[in-house]
């Protein structure tokens, strides 16, 4: 039996998202972003669209565009917060076959919730005003038999759209839309199709062209098939991704070097690292465990405000945890470990947004911590960190 899927997206999620924190920014152009020299736009609110700014726009382009522009630096911590609300919303109410697609947006099964539903336009609405006055956050819907249509469904209208594609709707909805539009096809690609005559997605799903064939690759049999209605239609449920990869050791005699520990947690975290790279995945939660002779156990953790995956981070996340937390006691088994899994290809956009590499980042946050730890005082800062408590905007 065909699924009915659904794709929801959250609007200009991470601009709305501090809307709602700051009041104040309420129906102004803001955007989240870097908003130094070399700084870009990763989400502009609706406002800011108006003036032509959009997201991968350098920022100070955006400034130029919009004078008025407020660019406010990413809290990753704070949308995942978020994030986890508007998955939460969906499992409890609707349907709990969910797959994230990244942290602004999921595939959702609703072939048993949509069962016995005469209006789906007026239950879905249902669902939007409901996530709205849950999360303060607008979304928009599409919904069809398989995951490309209904992610270019939640694609056609936004801000709060709700679109449902049946197979017949196929030609009138998605034929006239730009090829660019069409999920899966690059910006790369789109400009190679157009010069093949391939401006809309009719072009491309009427063609038969040798060229547009060798152009797409082993993906054109699978781009045909998603605009004539073929195509997956299974929702992979997250309980079938890890939810946390850790990697522990016990000692051969229970030790208190710091020296012997510190080692240890760099070994554990490579691996860590490793089976995270292998998943191609990213993590924004670090944690430790600390057992000692009479295993008593301790597990600390934090969250941070950026995604991370070498060595270097996880070591240094891990350490600063350690480093709080041990007591100089005699330690049998430590461990380390990551969880708030996402894809990396789903952050990679976001970590390109970056003003500086999260991992020079956060190995430099360590070394400062380290310093003014020696020196028991804050004499040392990260720059960006300064501006903040001066209460200085990000946005010049
Ligand atoms: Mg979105």
């Amino acid at each position: 039996m065909a699924r009915i899927i659904m794709h929801i997206d959250l609007n200009a999620f991470f601009a709305a998202a501090e809307v709602l924190r700051h009041p104040e920014y309420k129906g102004k152009p803001i955007a989240v972003g870097g908003g130094n020299r070399r700084g870009v736009i990763s989400t502009a609110s609706y406002e800011a669209r108006k003036y032509g700014v959009h997201s991968a726009m350098p920022s100070y382009m955006a400034k130029r565009l919009c004078p008025s522009l407020v660019i406010l630096p990413p809290d990753f911590a704070y949308y995942k917060d978020l994030s986890n609300r508007f998955f939460q919303y969906i499992r409890k109410n609707y349907s709990t076959i969910i797959e994230p697609l990244s942290i602004d947006e999921c595939f959702v099964d609703m072939t048993d919730a949509l069962k016995d539903v005469k209006d789906v336009k007026g239950y879905l609405k249902k669902l939007q005003n409901g996530l709205l006055k849950e999360i303060g956050i607008g979304c928009s819907i599409g919904i069809s038999t398989t995951k490309f249509l209904a992610k270019m469904g939640s694609d056609y209208k936004k801000p709060m759209g709700i679109v449902i594609i049946r197979k017949k709707d196929i030609p009138t909805l998605l034929y006239p839309l730009p090829i660019s539009s069409f999920y899966g096809i690059g910006k790369k690609s789109t400009e190679k199709l157009k010069r093949m005559g391939i401006y809309t997605i009719g072009d491309f799903a009427e063609s038969d062209s040798l060229s547009v064939k060798k152009e797409l690759g082993k993906s054109y049999a699978l781009f045909k098939d998603w605009i004539h209605g073929k195509g997956n239609d299974t929702v992979i449920c997250e309980e079938s991704n890890p939810k946390s990869i850790s990697s522990s050791s016990t000692f051969l005699f229970d030790t208190s070097s710091y020296e012997e520990i510190s080692s240890s947690f760099r070994e554990l975290a490579k691996e860590v690292s490793e089976s995270l790279i292998k998943k191609e995945m990213v993590a924004l939660t670090v944690q430790i465990t600390l057992r000692d002779m009479e295993f008593h156990t301790i597990t600390r953790s934090k969250t941070l405000a950026f995604p991370i995956e070498s060595t270097l981070d996880i070591y240094s996340q891990g350490m600063s945890l350690f480093e709080k937390h041990w007591k100089g006691n005699a330690l049998r088994l430590i461990g380390i470990g990551v969880s708030s899994l996402h894809s990396k290809e789903n952050y990679s956009v976001q970590l390109s947004l970056f003003d500086s590499l999260p991992e020079l980042d956060s190995s430099t946050r360590y070394l400062i911590e380290k310093l003014n730890k020696k020196a028991n005082k804050e004499l040392f800062m990260i720059a960006k960190d300064l501006v903040k408590k001066k209460g200085g905007k990000n946005g010049t």
